[in-house]
């Protein structure tokens, strides 16, 4: 079969099973493969080379039944890095980069060594970005041992001296004091709200997913024991889901902080 063909029957199949990003997947699984670039990839497909479909097919089985294609790459992008991901580990999101992107910025301008913990570090993904990209102290919390296992394994091949401490952030958290920053994606799905995607419901660990009845549990735990582990004039960064804003921004405000701002992602959400 020559590739150009290759690629689109396989589109055709991530098509059917209601993958939004078919192409794109395509594209990535053959070049991963192939370990070419995606643009390389493209350029071969005009000149009309050959591929020989069956060397992908499990791979593309896999993805059909909507296994996350990071799962079967073993690898997500976030920021600069690729972290290792898999089952029981939530795989990074796109949009979690912005909420590091405020982190940098926050702890880029405090002269000297800022100090930052990020709760429910998962793969690493947040900690591991501020540790390369500011000169501050970075600490992660993690509940799970099978996530903090891919976190510690992503600091250790990212380069960066991240204090990796596995446990509840509800008791590990007041360990700290005088802190600059804590940032956090918390889970934050209402626990009857399952997300319609198969990536998620049946990939990502329920524990980085859901919390409590209206999923904001934990970011009402970490609005009232960040303030005891914050300096004066410290800061707190959450993720949250779309719609959560109205109901974040009432509780931040009612446990007494100031200053509350809300950031739409990068599509505007
Ligand atoms: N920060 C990572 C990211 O953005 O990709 C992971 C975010 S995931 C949505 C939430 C993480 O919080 C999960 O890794 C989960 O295991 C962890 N977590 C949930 N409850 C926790 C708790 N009580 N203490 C510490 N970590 C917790
Ligand atoms: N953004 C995640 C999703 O796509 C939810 C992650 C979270 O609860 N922090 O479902």
């Amino acid at each position: 079969m020559n590739l150009k063909a290759a690629i689109a029957s396989i589109v055709e199949r991530f098509s059917a099973a209601g993958i939004a990003s078919a192409q794109a997947d395509a594209e990535i699984l053959i070049s991963n493969h192939l370990g070419i670039s995606r643009g390389e990839l493209q350029a071969r497909a005009i000149t009309g080379q050959e591929f020989e479909l069956s060397e992908i097919e499990e791979q593309v089985a896999r993805r059909e039944a909507r296994e996350p294609l990071q799962h079967i790459l073993g690898l997500a992008p976030f920021r600069s890095f690729e972290l290792k991901v898999g089952p029981g580990v939530f795989v990074p999101r796109f949009e979690t980069e912005l909420v590091s992107q405020l982190a940098i910025d926050f702890l880029r301008a405090i002269p000297g060594r800022p100090r930052a913990v990020d709760v429910g570090t998962g793969s690493g993904a947040i900690a591991i970005s501020l540790a390369a990209e500011t000169e501050a102290e970075i600490s992660a919390i993690e509940l799970s041992a099978d996530a903090a296992d891919y976190a510690r394994e992503n600091i250790e091949r990212c380069g960066v001296s991240v204090d990796l401490v596995l446990g509840d952030f509800q008791t590990e958290l007041l360990k700290f004091t005088n802190l600059d920053l804590v940032v956090s994606n918390p889970p934050y799905i209402p626990l009857d709200a399952t997300p319609i995607d198969p990536e998620v419901n049946r990939h990502d660990p329920e524990l980085a997913l859901y919390s409590g009845p209206d999923g904001l549990d934990a970011i009402r735990e970490l609005a009232s024991l960040s303030e005891i582990a914050l300096r004066s004039g410290g800061m707190l960064i959450l993720e949250h889901a779309d719609g959560q804003s109205d109901a974040v921004r009432e509780l931040l405000l009612e446990a007494g902080w100031r200053g509350v701002s809300v950031h739409p992602d990068p599509v505007g959400r």
